[in-house]
């Protein structure tokens, strides 16, 4: 039986994790219940949260998340008044782009996308150098933009849900560790690095820990794997006036780059399976990257300013998990964010409030084509992302792994890193 507990180590539901994916969902949910967010850090979005690339585009992931990002658009485009000191997006556009042969793939992103996003536009390789011109004519011969893409301002988004959540009286408590979990027939008891907590629900919002925390619940894993994902930002060419360039992606996401604070930020779109950590970037992903757009591009990095990798979380399918478990009764699963969990947060987050609340998910995602099945934590198609990833990339291993080497060696005669310490965190 439940001993006695003080009030305020109890609550109706417990998010486990700070990041945004646990702030947009207490926030929403303590709007009806009381809400209590256990982060183990001593400041929330330390984690991939902190490291992203902050953009909104509807045309990237699977269908699914595709329809969450464009059921969040409506609440990053326009938030409810008061909710930031700023707006949460600012114009960008994507552009994604093609060498010859690589024009079948641009086809196909086209007419998969246009359905969702009727305003994309097909530009000639001569309209991709004029927007962006930092390729050679033998470099690109097509692209896709999409101009009502955006940047977000992460730090706006997640610091405006965590104040929105305490105003409707629920509690953000950092240095809380979860270290043990357990149903006892009543409710979760929740032990942590500042005491122990109760409630009868839990979100499991734990980013690439979100399995370790199912087993320390004893409850089945969803065969999560984190990948890691490198990133950095270096000087643009002299004189480019860069401000108003898209982000640009290689239709096989090879690379990418985008500006940023009157640098480029730049990402070889590595997704290196890794135990959850604290992850760090490695010198061989940052010398595929300068090899790749030393080879796609015009763009030279001779000084890499800052460097940084996160953690983004897949199932095998790549859709987010979002319901919860019929294994274990009030443990709610919110996992598998993927590259995609700052755009589709708002969308994510409302679902988790209202399938809480026993209500069916919100209409305008319904509309979406968007279903509880298709979020379940017990869906066909789970398991191990690992096994999908190690099944597909036999035939490329050898070809990385020279790629790699090659790379490395490039790296060593071109780059002069000026800054070789972690700035991992720099986009919070
Ligand atoms: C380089 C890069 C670029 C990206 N670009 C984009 C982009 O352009 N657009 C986009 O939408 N997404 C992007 N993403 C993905 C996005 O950042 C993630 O999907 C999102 O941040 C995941 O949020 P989260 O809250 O699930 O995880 P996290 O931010 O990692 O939060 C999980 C939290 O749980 C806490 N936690 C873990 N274990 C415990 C425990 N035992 N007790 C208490 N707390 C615990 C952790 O400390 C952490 O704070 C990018 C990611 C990377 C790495």
């Amino acid at each position: 039986m439940l001993a006695a507990m003080d009030a305020d180590a109890t609550a109706e539901v417990i998010v486990i994790g700070a990041g945004i994916a646990g702030a947009s969902a207490a926030c929403e949910i303590a709007a009806r219940r009381r809400v209590l967010l256990l982060e183990r850090e001593s400041q929330p979005g330390y984690h991939t949260t902190g490291r992203s690339a902050a953009l909104f585009t509807e045309t990237y992931g699977n269908a699914a998340m595709r329809a969450l990002t464009r059921a969040s658009r409506p609440f990053l485009f326009e938030p409810p008044a008061g909710f930031a000191p700023t707006p949460l997006v600012s114009a960008r556009g994507t552009l994604l782009v093609a060498r010859s042969d690589q024009l079948a793939a641009l086809q196909r992103a086209f007419d998969e996308c246009s359905r969702l996003v009727p305003n994309l536009q097909r530009c000639s390789g001569e309209e991709v150098r004029r927007r962006v011109p930092c390729f050679a004519a033998d470099q690109v011969a097509g692209g896709l933009l999409e101009p009502d893409a955006r940047d977000i301002d992460v730090h706006a988004l997640h610091q405006g849900y965590l104040r929105l959540m305490r105003e409707r009286g629920g509690r953000l408590l950092c240095n809380a560790e979860v270290r043990a979990l357990a149903h006892d027939g009543q409710r979760w008891r929740v032990a942590t690095a500042a005491g122990e907590f109760a409630a009868p629900m839990v979100v499991n919002a734990a980013g690439a820990w979100a399995d370790e925390i199912a087993g320390l619940a004893g409850v089945a894993p969803i065969g999560l794997v984190p990948k890691r994902r490198t990133a950095i930002t270096f000087d643009p060419p002299a004189g480019a006036a860069i401000a108003d360039w898209p982000a640009v992606i290689d239709v096989d996401e090879q690379w990418y780059f985008k500006p940023e604070a009157g640098r480029l930020l730049a990402s070889p779109a590595d997704e290196t399976p890794s135990p959850p950590c604290d992850a760090q970037p490695e010198e061989l992903d940052i010398a595929v990257l300068v090899d790749r757009l030393t080879t796609a591009t015009l763009l030279r990095v001779s000084r890499i300013h800052a460097r940084w990798a996160g953690l983004r979380s897949f199932v095998a399918d790549k859709s987010i998990v979002a319901g919860f478990d019929d294994r274990a009764p009030g443990f709610y699963w919110l996992a598998g964010q993927g590259g995609y969990g700052i755009q589709t947060a708002p969308a994510v987050a409302r679902a988790a409030a209202a399938l809480i609340e026993g209500q069916p998910l919100p209409a305008d995602l319904a509309d979406l084509g968007i279903t509880q099945a298709a979020l379940s934590p017990r869906r066909a198609g789970l398991g191990n992302a690992q096994a999908g990833a190690c099944a597909a990339s036999p035939a490329r291993a050898p070809a990385r792994v020279a790629e790699r080497a090659g790379a490395c060696a490039a790296l060593l005669l071109a780059c002069q890193c000026a800054s070789r310490q972690g700035a991992k965190n720099e986009q919070r």
